[in-house]
């Protein structure tokens, strides 16, 4: 296990407004300028070869550059850059979660949330650990493993003591086939004590969206609350690092402010992670505002259209192609599925993003955070991915084996990864097949791990993987590489 013992900057030395402002005229200054759009896309191309040290990735300016970039076919260079940066990485393998919400309890006042404290049209509800419980068996019973667990802030009603309870509920709920075996956070800003418990009870990743990286926006977004103070929340990922998580997620709730301010600002984010520590964020999510309850969507005039919001996850899949990066079901299915292409790695399925959704038959809207767009159940989302060629994975054997933090970046950043992602996400695919696939899936399935598993190159790599699956068929479960 790795701590960083390095004292950071302060969040506005990192999140440089004047630089940020800079980015920004300089981009609109040669947005018609495709012989430097197609300069810093050769430069980008070095990131087809996974490296350990390559050096080669693009700076916030350049890849502003090529956001404000209006030459049609530069665009269409773009796009195909990010689908073989995401091949080379990640091949097309997909990793599945679902988020739990434990309690939508809020002392904070921001504005695009339902949950914000003066909220009085939704119920509050806190989930006891029995309901936990029922949630994870209904969510073991659709076939997930991976889960992040939602929460507002609160130190009355879900203080750390709370959270703490609850993930050992969550990894204690072993039900017919297995257990969750990995458990991200997305909870609020705290100190880095508490960050320290996080850790030793086994968080995967902390996961904290910066909402907008535009102080003088999100100062006004954020009246009230704990939340309200920039540094404190900008400055987050770094204290959680310095406790030795090291597996950190980043994210902007886009409409919020300019998308090319948040890009740029998202950017020098993962480029002060990986200058401080070493490592960048492991995940990067692009969640977009959505209408809820009490919300209204209007006051939010950043709305971006899907096309542009394309070329943003196509853009960061190619500055920082070592992360992961997570769709949720926000987004609709069209949307998701052209973001699968361009880069996403990561999705949720089936969710429910209400406090106890899981557990009721028809999916509640009272308490939910905001409103699901693809509805489909989990087993519809993995025969579709199949359907659109990826390969669905349940895996989460890098964090089990310790490959995480640096660790896991050395890992990705030499390729390596991939002599072990694919033929666990063969064996993961494979349990979900026998324990929760309709007929249907399964045999798309079956078919697909046939074609994919002739494709891991190692030899004996290959021959155990396929011995291990055989086992997988006669009911043995959670062999990993
Ligand atoms: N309480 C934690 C915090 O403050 O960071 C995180 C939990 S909150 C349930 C998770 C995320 O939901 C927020 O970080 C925000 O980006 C997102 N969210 C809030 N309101 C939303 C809305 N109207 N549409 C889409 N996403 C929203």
């Amino acid at each position: 296990m790795s701590s960083y013992n390095v004292r950071s900057p302060r969040a506005d030395e990192f999140i440089n407004h004047e630089e940020i402002f800079d980015t920004l005229a300089y981009a609109e200054a040669h947005k018609n300028d495709a012989a430097l759009a197609r300069s810093i896309l050769e430069k980008a191309r070095a990131n087809l070869t996974p490296a350990h040290d390559h050096g080669t990735t693009l700076t916030h300016r350049e890849a502003s550059v090529l956001l404000a970039c209006e030459d049609p076919e530069v665009n269409a260079e773009i796009r195909q850059l990010a689908r073989d940066i995401k091949q080379a990485y990640y091949g097309n393998r997909i990793v599945l979660f679902a988020p739990l919400y434990l309690s939508n309890y809020c002392v904070n006042g921001c504005l695009y949330c339902p949950y914000h404290a003066k909220n009085r049209d939704i119920p509050r509800r806190k989930l006891t650990q029995e309901e936990i419980r029922a949630e994870v068996v209904a969510l073991q019973d659709m076939g997930h493993k991976r889960l992040a667990i939602e929460a507002g802030e609160d130190p009355i009603h879900n203080p750390l003591s709370y959270i703490l309870e609850s993930l050992e509920t969550i990894y204690g709920t072993k039900h017919k086939n297995g257990a969750i075996r990995r458990v991200n956070a997305n909870i609020a800003a705290t100190t880095e004590d508490a960050y320290r418990q996080l850790k030793a009870a086994e968080i995967g990743t902390y996961i904290l969206f910066q909402e907008t990286y535009h102080r003088a926006r999100y100062e006004e977004l954020h009246p009230s609350g704990p939340k309200a103070d920039y540094a404190w929340h900008t400055e987050a990922h770094d204290r959680a690092m310095a406790a030795g998580i090291d597996d950190v997620g980043l994210g902007v709730l886009f409409g919020l402010e300019g998308y090319a301010y948040e890009f740029a600002g998202l950017l020098m984010h993962a480029e002060h992670l990986e200058a401080v520590f070493g490592v960048g964020p492991h995940t990067i999510s692009v969640p977009r505002v959505k209408p809820a309850s009490d919300i209204d969507p209007d006051a939010f005039d950043n709305g971006i259209p899907d096309e542009m919001f394309e070329k943003i996850i196509a853009l960061i899949r190619i500055a920082v192609p070592y992360t992961g990066m997570i769709i949720s079901t926000r987004e609709s299915q069209a949307v998701r599925a052209a973001a699968l292409q361009l880069g996403v790695s990561q999705i949720s399925g089936g969710s429910r993003t209400s406090v106890g959704g899981y557990g009721e038959e028809t999916r509640p809207h009272d308490t939910e955070q905001f409103d699901v767009s693809d509805t489909r159940t989990l087993d519809e989302v993995i025969g579709w991915l199949m359907d659109e060629g990826h390969l669905p994975s349940f895996c989460t054997a890098c964090y089990r084996a310790g490959r995480t933090g640096d660790r896991f970046m050395e890992f990705c950043k030499s390729g390596q990864i991939q002599d072990f992602c694919q033929p666990n996400a063969l064996l993961t695919l494979g349990e979900y097949l026998c324990d929760y696939a309709s007929p249907a899936v399964a045999e798309k399935g079956w078919k697909m791990i046939d074609t994919e598993l002739a494709r891991v190159p190692d030899d004996r790599r290959r021959a155990l993987a396929a011995d291990y699956l055989a086992r997988v068929r006669t009911g043995e479960r959670d062999f990993r590489f």
